[in-house]
Parts: structure tokens; sequence; C-alpha cells
């Protein structure tokens, strides 16, 4: 790993606006303050975008949208191999970029820059297998050309907790569909992102096909696009709520949406499973991210006869962690965001600890420099506490019992929430079961990580709507034209 100057990769990062290939301030001349959650230092100041300069990045997506269109899928594959190519070289500054403006640990970041890239390579492989069908209908009075096309326009709409695969899960399929886009990134993270535009600029993507705004006043600037009619696609992810409402919005021009939301991952323990896989399983599908993810498991449903067993070894686990600045070596578990997320990771497990549950180790947010939050494993979680219901996202492992498969599957469904599950056993036939039991857009089976780039990721229930990533990640960006022609013969 290159070891990677702080202050000079940040003096490199663009801070304005990408519009129309160019990089600009905001017209009001407007910046906010981007922070490393680890020290709160000011690490760079970004343009805030107004309604009108999130307009005028809708204006350069409209502009190029025939050109790109009409661009050779191999020449937008190529662009985005270039791309995926140009992420790896970089791979220690983009890390380092992560870390700073997030907090995660910089081995944790070297995981989502492999990632992240990945839909770079594989988005940039399907552009050039988009097809369709020719068929004779069934009377043979006429022949029906089924063929695919760009959708339009897209807005795509990313969080802070992965900053760079977000992006790439959606500019990858869309630029590879033949869409062009206007990305707002999170104003808690945006430096990623625009390093990433700047590196899609060098590689030579023609102007106006991405465009990036960064702004503080994100519901006013995304209402005026997504209102705007020449809009064709929202592609959003972030948190339930804000995704319900965009939804409701969207409905007005019906746009066409993609919606990756929240999440509250059940991860079943079954008694026949493989207690150090299942421990293992659960540190990463835990404690990745610093609990800060979608994929987190927020609910540990373990069998009565293993849960103490389990709940020693993870507390075990968990006391070897090194909490600290990401950037320092050793450290394995970073800051939460803010100061917002302390308070909510702790209101849960003080609810919890109020109905009667046990503190195993952690508990606490840690006095000091930055939002750091003691990693925690609480057990005999009652139901009706709200950690139960509620998003942890913070590194808070919490712990239910159950007696029999069905009061599992029960549990495990019991929640609004349907992105991921996981689940230990080495009962094949149980396993083949909760495949069809488990309401969930995606299982983890003996596995504590599920994301893949070549895999459809995404949710069921209030988790969201459409896939991203495998081959079902480009329909996304895609709309099925039908085309009835006469019987040539007749
Ligand atoms: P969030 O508050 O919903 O924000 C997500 C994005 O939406 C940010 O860019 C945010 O910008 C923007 N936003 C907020 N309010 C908006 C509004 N009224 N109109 C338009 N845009 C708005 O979520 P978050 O805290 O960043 O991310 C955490 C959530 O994302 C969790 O619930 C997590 O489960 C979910 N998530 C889901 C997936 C998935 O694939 N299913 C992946 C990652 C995260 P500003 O913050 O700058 O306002």
């Amino acid at each position: 790993m290159t070891v990677i100057d702080e202050k000079k990769l940040l003096e490199r990062v663009p801070t304005g606006l990408f519009i129309g290939g160019q990089w600009r301030q905001a017209a009001s001349g407007k910046t906010f303050e981007v922070r490393d959650p680890s020290t709160n230092a000011v690490l760079a100041s970004v343009a805030d975008a107004s309604v009108d300069d999130g307009l005028a990045a809708l204006d350069a997506a409209v502009d190029a949208a025939h050109e790109w269109a009409t661009t050779p899928p191999r020449v937008r594959g190529e662009l985005l191999r270039r791309a995926f190519e140009l992420v790896v070289e970089r791979h220690d500054e983009f890390a380092m970029l992560m870390t700073l403006e997030m907090g995660k640990p910089l081995a944790e970041s070297d995981g989502e820059v492999t990632y992240g890239a990945e839909f770079l390579r594989w988005f940039g492989e399907e552009a050039a297998r988009i097809t369709g069908r020719y068929g004779v209908n069934p009377e043979g009075t006429g022949r029906t050309i089924v063929s695919q096309h760009p959708v339009g326009p897209c807005f795509l709409i990313t969080p802070w907790n992965f900053p760079l695969a977000m992006a790439t899960r959606k500019i990858g399929p869309a630029l590879a569909a033949g869409c062009t886009v206007v990305v707002k990134p999170a104003s808690l993270t945006p430096l990623t992102t625009l390093h990433f535009v700047a590196l899609l600029h060098e590689v030579g993507l023609p102007a106006g096909v991405v465009n990036v705004v960064t702004t503080r006043s994100s519901g006013p600037v995304s209402d005026a696009i997504i209102a705007d009619p020449r809009l064709r696609k929202l592609s959003f992810t972030g948190s339930t709520p804000v995704g319900r409402s965009l939804l409701a919005k969207a409905a007005r021009g019906i746009l066409r949406t993609s919606m990756e939301l929240g999440g509250n991952a059940p991860f079943l323990v079954f008694d026949d499973a493989d207690l150090d896989a299942a421990v293992e399983g659960a540190m990463k599908a835990k404690f990745r991210n610093i609990g800060q993810a979608c994929t987190a498991a927020n609910r540990f449903i373990v069998h009565a006869s293993v849960a103490e067993e389990f709940a020693r070894r993870v507390t075990e686990k968990v006391q070897e962690f090194t909490v600290g600045r990401g950037t320092e070596e050793g450290v394995t578990i970073g800051p939460l965001i803010n100061q917002d997320a302390i308070e909510k990771a702790d209101s849960l497990v003080k609810d919890a600890v109020s109905r009667g549950a046990r503190v195993l180790v952690g508990g606490s947010a840690i006095e000091g420099e930055g939002t750091f939050y003691e990693p925690t494993v609480v057990t005999d979680v009652a139901a009706g506490s709200s950690i139960l219901t509620e998003e942890i996202f913070g590194p808070v492992l919490s712990i239910v019992t159950f007696d029999d498969e069905d009061e599992a599957v029960r549990i495990a469904n019991d929640t609004e929430y349907g992105l991921v599950a996981y689940a230990f056993t080495r009962d094949l036939a149980r396993g083949q079961r909760l495949i069809e039991r488990l309401q969930t857009g995606m299982l983890g089976l003996n596995v504590g990580v599920v994301s893949n780039a070549a895999a459809p990721f995404g949710g069921v229930k209030q988790s969201g709507l459409g896939r991203e990533g495998g081959f079902e990640g480009i329909h996304e960006y895609l709309e099925t034209r039908y085309t009835m022609t006469p019987d040539p013969f007749a």
C-alpha cells in the first residue's frame, strides 16, 4: 500500500460543481464544509449548489443525452473499463479519501475501492450485451421486434456510508445503458464522488454525460430536478423515509425509479450451525463500516441452546477491537458519522437495557475528540425493544433467542424491511426452506457478506424497489420497446 499524504491528496480533489464537462463554483458563490468525523477538522469547502445550479446540471445531461445514447456500446464500455483501471491504479488515494471523510478504517476503505471499481468493470462488460429479440407472432400474421433503449436523463442520489461504491453502482449501469446523469452525493461525504468524476473526465467521458451537484439544500435542489419533465429516472440510495417522500414526488412525473432503502437484517444462528463460522460471519455482518451499512445485521436471532456460547464468543472478539482514527494502523473501528448517530445508538441501547437487556461489553459513547461509540454487545433483548425495530447504524450487536425454526422465521420476518437476512445452519434442507420462507431481497447462507457486483443487490417490502449489480442492474436504465411488423411473406 502506498503511503498517501492527506494534505496533498485533499489539494488535488476538486471542490466545485461539475456541469457540462466544466468545474464551476455555485452561482451564489456559497460553499459548505466537509469534516473528518474522527477529529471534526475541516477537510475542504465545496460548492453549495442552488436550485438553478441543479437545473443547469440537468440541462447539461439533457443536451448530452442523444449523442451518448447513440455512442457505440463498445465505446461506452471501454470508457468504463478505463475508469475501472484508473480507480484500481489510484486505489490508495480513493481509500484514504473515504477514510478521511467517512471515518471507516483504511482496510475497509480498501475493500470498498475494490468493490466499487468492480461495478465499472462489470457494467463496462455489460454495455455490449444489451440485446433484444425477434419473433413470429402466434397467429403468423406479423413479426415482433423487442429492443432496449436508454431511459434518458437520470438523477442519482447517493448516501454517505459507501461514498465510492454507491456512486459507481449507479453511474456504471447508467452509462453502460446509454443514459446521461446528474449525481448528488451526500453533503457529509462529497469528496470521493468529486475525485471519481474528475477521473471520468480524465478518461475522456464526453461533456455532460456525468454532472455532479454538491449541496446542503438537497430537498429543494432535488425537488426541482425531479419535477422537471425532461428527467426520466430517479435512482436513490438512502433512508426509507426520504425514499418514500421522493417516490411520491417521482410519481407526479411517472418517473422510472430505483430505491435502495433501509434494512433491519435478521442474523439467524441455528443449533446445528458451525459456531466458528457464525461468529466470524457475525463480526463482518455487524461491524463492517462501524455498523453503518444497510446490510448490517440488526437482530441476532440465536437458538436458545447456543445463545450463551455465541454471546460469549462475539464478546471476546469485540474486546479485541481497536477504536480510533481510521487512518491509523491497527484501528479496526472508526468513528460514527456524526453526533446524531451516537445519540441514536445510545438511545437504542438504553431503551433495550430499560426493558431488561444485559450489556456484555461497551454501551457508551467515548468522550473526547470525534464521534466514537464503544463496540457493544447486548443480550436478552426483550420483544418490543426499539433496537429490534429500528436501524441501529452503529457498532451494537443485539441478541434475542428462539426455540424452533417457525419462531425464528416469524421473528426474522416481523419487520417492515426486507433487504438482507443471514442464516447459519449445517442442515441443507433447512437452508432451502429459509430461501423460500424469509421475506428478503438477499440471503447470506453461512456467510456474513453478500455484496458482489455480479449479483442483484436490493430489497423487498420497505427496503426498496429494483436491483443494482448483476445482469439485472443495467435494466434499471433501459426501456423495453416493441415493434410490430407485417408478415414479410404475405
Ligand atoms: P438519507 O438521509 O436518506 O440521505 C441519502 C441521500 O439523500 C443523501 O444524498 C442526502 O443528502 C439525500 N437527501 C436527504 N434528504 C433529502 C431530500 N429531502 N430530498 C432529496 N435528497 C435528500 O440517508 P443516509 O443517512 O445518507 O444513509 C443511510 C441510509 O441509507 C440508511 O437507512 C441505509 O440503510 C440506507 N442505505 C441503503 C443502501 C441500499 O443499498 N439499500 C445502501 C446504503 C445505505 P444530504 O445528506 O446531503 O441532505
